[in-house]
């Protein structure tokens, strides 16, 4: 059996009293996109940061890689990983945000070169050559010395995507990327987005770009009150959704 790049069975996450999520389950292929849809504040972006150990989870399953987030197996017992451990894990998982997250005082280029040559300790020959590449690939290549600031919202978010890849992770998780941007902007980090899953990369993508999902997604989830209602084929979940819930989401977006 082939290893899932994510699985969650029946994963628990409470903030205070307060259960956010209810027992997700969900499982991600290698190589598959899948694209997690559901209303504000369904619990989509705390999943998300439980795949990236960016919280906790307190019930269930879920492993990367086959690899239990925050817990290792060894000589036959769980051990909680130690915060070393867990950022080199952190490090095989891209995030893009909603906001573009880029440093400001520094360049494009430089915001891709950052992780690679401080974390990685890559040398610069090899790391700016290939951040260059990368900017090339999303576009982008004659900014390479632009600051944030003198970029384009879509721009900015290219950059983002250009710099989770210099640390080639092999799962990339997208929350909500287009949300913030000008409607005219959103086709072209879309188009960046189809490129890298033509190109095979395992992702997950919370978005409301419905057209997006039924086009680059293998799998559509759609998460209501911290649980999967349904999962399936886009054609399934937005052409012939099961639950009420998908439907009453459905025609609010499209
Ligand atoms: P979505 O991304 O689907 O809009 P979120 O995962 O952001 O939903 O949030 C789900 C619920 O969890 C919301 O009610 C939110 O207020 C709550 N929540 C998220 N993060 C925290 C936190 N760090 N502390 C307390 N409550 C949180
Ligand atoms: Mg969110």
């Amino acid at each position: 059996m082939r290893t899932a790049a994510v699985r969650a069975e029946a994963v628990r996450k409470s903030f205070g009293g307060h259960e956010v999520l209810r027992g997700v389950d969900l499982t991600v292929e290698p190589g598959e996109v899948t694209c997690l849809l559901g209303p504000s504040g369904s619990g989509k972006s705390t999943f998300l940061r439980c795949i990236n150990h960016l919280e906790t989870i307190d019930g269930g399953t879920l492993t990367v890689d086959g690899a239990l987030v925050g817990y290792e197996h060894r000589g036959g017992r769980l051990h909680e990983l130690r915060p070393r451990q867990t950022a080199e894990r952190r490090r095989e998982i891209g995030m893009v945000f909603q906001r573009f997250n880029l440093f400001p005082h520094l360049t494009a280029l430089q915001n891709i070169t950052e992780a690679p040559t401080r974390v990685l300790r890559e040398p610069a020959a090899t790391v700016r050559p290939r951040a260059m590449a990368l900017l090339e690939r999303v576009g982008l290549a004659d900014k390479a010395n632009a600051y944030p600031a003198q970029l384009s919202g879509g721009q900015q978010q290219r950059v983002a995507i250009a710099r989770a890849l210099a640390m080639r992770p092999r799962l990339m998780l997208f929350d909500e990327p287009t949300s913030a941007l000008d409607p005219e902007l959103v086709g072209e980090v879309l188009a960046v987005m189809r490129d890298l899953a033509g190109d095979g990369m395992t992702m997950i993508v919370v978005t409301h770009e419905i057209g997006f999902a039924r086009e680059v997604a293998d799998t559509v989830a759609f998460l209501d009150s911290g649980i999967v209602v349904e999962s399936g084929t886009p054609d399934q979940v937005l052409s012939d959704p099961r639950h009420e819930r998908t439907r009453a989401f459905l025609s609010k977006v499209l």
